[in-house]
């Protein structure tokens, strides 16, 4: 498909991104990873592109409270951080589960947590109702082929994965995104960051449209060093989970004192068990207690032929990522 004529903007710093975002029907560069397949697709038809390639938001940071993330820091970067692999081991182990090195190397923070679904049908801009793409047009997907589909936080008007493996990890480590826009900077919960889709699967995130992502700040937590990511895809590189699941102990006196997990591939946001991790306190680390873990992440659960067999694939991802974790020292 050939792309619509765009007008192309460099911009230096935050003030020329901002001014760029307060005209209307902008989007922002970042790698491109993303953008510049749904702009060749047709899913995206900016009047402007604004490149951010040249703004320093590219810090990797230990503060003293755990860790900053510009913006535009790479993937790979990230992922390669000695900090990031010592203290932060789920993160790492998330980011390098994603893509291909060539997409890691170009792949931001930022990017990654805007990066929108891989539903076939959404990018499919000629042959496929999508509500996501055009709201009110309506779901190719519900009688459609299901398998990289949604069983959690689904709604009658999409039931869309969420892709990305980085923004999991960031869900168990209690992350923090950081925006700034014309009303002033804002700190938004990484768990609250990212929407159901309900009526209105075109709305992503609770980034506003003249906002921009600064940073993303990861607390120093006692759970965060012993964390480990488990993805089951269909290949073994380069693949969208079918499952995954980030999860964090903390042990102590032979008992769970905290857990976090947060689940990839089988819901329509990054998303966190509360009830997985309660249900874990005070217990003995077990392939029992992390089965049964399992078993509450998935609770609720609303399958479509297709995609059932992510039920019983998530329950054991989760049980298999708290058992590493588990071991670890
Ligand atoms: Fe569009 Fe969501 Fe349906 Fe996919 S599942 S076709 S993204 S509305």
């Amino acid at each position: 498909m050939n792309i619509p004529p765009f007008r192309y903007l460099r911009v230096a710093d935050e003030k020329g991104a901002l001014d760029a975002l307060a005209t209307r029907d902008v989007a922002l560069l970042a790698g491109g990873t993303n953008l510049v397949d749904l702009m060749r697709l047709g899913v995206s038809r900016p009047s402007v592109v604004v490149d951010m390639g040249g703004m320093p938001l590219t810090g990797i940071e230990a503060t003293a409270e755990g860790l900053a993330l510009g913006a535009m820091a790479r993937n790979s970067d990230v992922a390669n951080h000695p900090m990031v692999r010592e203290q932060f081991p789920v993160l790492a182990e998330a980011l390098l589960s994603g893509a291909s090195p060539q997409l890691r190397n170009l792949a931001t923070v930022g990017g990654n947590l805007l990066q929108r679904t891989r539903c076939a049908y959404f990018r499919d801009v000629d042959n496929a109702a999508c509500n996501k793409r055009k709201p009110g047009s309506g779901c190719a997907a519900m009688e459609g082929w299901t398998r990289m589909h949604a069983v959690l936080g689904t709604s009658d008007a999409c039931i869309a994965a969420h892709p990305s493996d980085m923004c999991v990890a960031l869900v168990a480590l209690d992350a923090v995104v950081h925006v700034r826009g014309p009303k002033g900077d804002r700190a938004i919960p990484i768990a609250d960051f990212h929407t159901l889709p309900g009526d209105h699967p075109e709305i992503e995130t609770m980034l506003a449209r003249e906002e921009l992502i600064v940073s993303v700040t990861v607390p120093r937590t006692p759970f965060a060093r012993r964390s480990r990511y488990v993805k089951a895809r269909d290949r073994a590189s380069y693949a969208f989970a079918l499952a995954s699941c980030a999860a964090c102990l903390e042990i102590e006196g032979g008992v769970v004192k905290q857990a976090r997990v947060a689940l990839g591939g089988v819901a329509t946001k990054p998303w966190r068990s509360v009830d997985a991790e309660r249900g874990l306190f005070g217990k003995p680390p077990s392939a029992e207690a992390f089965l049964g873990a399992g078993e509450m992440a998935m609770r609720g659960a609303r399958v479509r032929p297709g995609v059932a067999f992510k039920v019983e694939l998530g329950k054991r991802v989760v049980a298999r990522a708290l058992e590493l974790a588990a071991r670890m020292s």
